[in-house]
């Protein structure tokens, strides 16, 4: 009995910062968790990955304030382990290089609390990658070293500068931003090239990441100058010269920017892929949230009596899922439904309609309400004529649907049944852990919101915690959502059409620009 009370603790490594170098195992990992327990290096994208229903504890340093001691941290998995929970431990990089991961399995291990570690990509390597630095090339060094330049404690003993370059190779110095001086001079006292090519790369892998290529004697020089900042890290060898050809991260389409989503973290998102395919960085705000509307009657009685309607339309695939959950629970399936005709908003609609296993009959050239109500209200008139039949609607939407969809129908005169199958909404406080927000918007140097319907805006406005926001660059839909972003004073980039390649398209447009 007593070993069923214990939890067990997952050691993860969040990768460097792009969400993208998360693994597989570290988001199915966290995609289970009771409590998380990340610090400040733990990238953005993967924090917005964190399952709602999380607990959330942060031991990262807050501005003003101290990091949780180390033995404080063990302390809080030990627990939480204790307490029954799944523990996910969130670590920058790699959580065994310079990560004191150990440091914590040892208290684990003696209170007999199971745990796995999943490991993570370093920045000892991938943030030289992203700026186009092989850690190591045949023509040039045999072997890699990572170092920490960390050396403020008494106990901790001095570099060996002098074995180091007796070695050669590449070295990585990690935490070596403040001792940046101290680290070139001691490499050129013990008899480095003074040309030794080296570069300081500040928060590789994010849409922001800065470099400053130089050679050992010159470095603290030019990083100062640049204004170079933590965390960051020092590489230094020959293969530092090879950026000049390898260069590429911001050469992307979108690389360089960072781009907030507001889409509801249970839908997936295709926007969020392809801006991130073309280099983006992503940031996804879930600031709204679909909850499916408990005990439905008027849902209920409408799949009771089905074949009343001639046509079944929808405007969201969240609309689609709940329609088809509660025909599963009512022990009924697409048989039952007879010769209802499908009409959808868009193509995302019609895909999960299509999943089901049916065609869609219906879908609008432009992607909105309007335009969906007025061709239904065209062609439920044009049936009605044919079969001498009245046509009737059915409509399973949001709760909070605007009454552009039903306009059209109205002015037609033409039956339809308006029925709320899931309400949406604005997801705010976990947000907010004892130390603030999990994500802050106003220091996440964001260069565009994208704004998928107007709800998103709203719910943006009362998450991302600005009193002002006329200095948000709003990438919007279409019209609806562009009239909401003007109301907070933000800056207005409407796509074309309202779809989401569209949306894409505008991103590239303001690259261009
Ligand atoms: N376990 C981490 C390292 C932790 S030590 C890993 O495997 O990456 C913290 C140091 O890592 C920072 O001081 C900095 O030198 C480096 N670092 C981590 N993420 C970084 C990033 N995105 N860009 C540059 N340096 C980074």
């Amino acid at each position: 009995m007593e070993e069923e009370k214990k939890g067990k603790v997952w050691l993860v490594g969040a990768g460097p910062g792009d969400a993208g170098l998360f693994t597989l195992k570290g988001k199915a990992v966290l995609d289970q968790a009771d409590v998380v327990v990340y610090d400040k290096l733990v990238g953005q994208g993967v924090l917005g990955m964190i399952p709602t229903a999380a607990e959330l504890i942060f031991v990262g340093k807050v501005s003003g304030h101290h990091p949780v001691p180390q033995q404080e941290i063990n302390q809080i998995l030990l627990r939480e382990a204790l307490a029954g929970k799944r523990v996910v431990r969130l670590k920058g990089g790699d959580p065994f290089v310079f990560g004191r991961g150990g440091e914590e399995l040892e208290l684990l291990r003696e209170h007999g609390i199971s745990f796995e570690i999943v490991p993570g990509i370093t920045s000892a390597v991938s943030v030289p990658a992203y700026n186009g630095i092989p850690v190591t090339h045949r023509d040039f060094v045999s072997s890699l070293h990572i170092i920490t330049g960390h050396t403020k404690k008494k106990d901790e003993a001095e570099i060996d500068y002098e074995a180091l370059v007796k070695l050669g190779g590449t070295f990585v110095f990690l935490m070596g931003i403040s001792a940046m001086p101290k680290i070139c001079q001691g490499l050129l006292n013990a008899g480095m090239e003074a040309d030794m090519p080296a570069a300081v790369l500040e928060r590789g892998t994010s849409a922001h990441q800065r470099r400053v290529v130089s050679d050992v004697s010159h470095l603290p020089e030019e990083a100062a100058k640049a204004g170079i900042q933590t965390p960051a890290i020092i590489v230094v060898g020959k293969v530092c010269a090879l950026e000049k050809e390898f260069h590429w991260a911001e050469d992307r389409p979108l690389g360089g920017l960072k781009i907030a989503l507001t889409r509801p973290q249970d839908r997936p998102s295709s926007l969020a892929d392809k801006l991130s395919m073309l280099g983006a960085e992503i940031l996804l705000m879930p600031t709204i949230e679909t909850k499916e509307i408990a005990d439905n009657q008027l849902l209920e009685e409408a799949i009771a009596d089905i074949r009343r309607f001639d046509y079944v339309a929808f405007t969201s695939p969240v609309g689609v899922a709940g329609f088809f959950k509660k025909l599963r629970e009512m022990k009924k399936d697409i048989r039952d439904l007879g010769n209802v005709q499908f009409a959808a908003i868009g193509s995302a609609t019609k895909a999960a309609i299509e999943k089901m296993g049916i065609l869609v009959d219906l879908m609008p050239s432009v992607y909105s309400g309007e335009a969906l109500g007025q061709l239904l209200a065209d062609r439920a008139a044009l049936w009605g004529a044919k079969v001498g039949k009245k046509p009737e609607i059915l409509i399973p939407r949001a709760k909070i649907g605007t009454d552009e969809v039903l306009r059209p129908l109205k002015e037609a005169e033409i039956r339809f049944t308006d029925i709320p199958v899931y309400d949406t909404v604005e997801v705010l406080e976990r947000e907010q852990d004892a130390h603030g927000k999990l994500i802050d918007f106003a220091s996440a140097d964001v260069d565009y919101v994208a704004f998928t319907s107007a709800s998103t805006v709203r719910g943006f406005v009362s998450s991302c915690g600005l009193t002002d926001l006329t200095g948000i660059k709003a990438v919007c839909i279409g019209e609806k959502t562009a009239e909401e972003a003007a109301k907070y004073g933000m800056e207005l980039f409407v796509a074309r059409a309202a779809t989401i390649d569209s949306m894409v398209e505008c991103f590239l447009g303001l690259e261009q620009a």
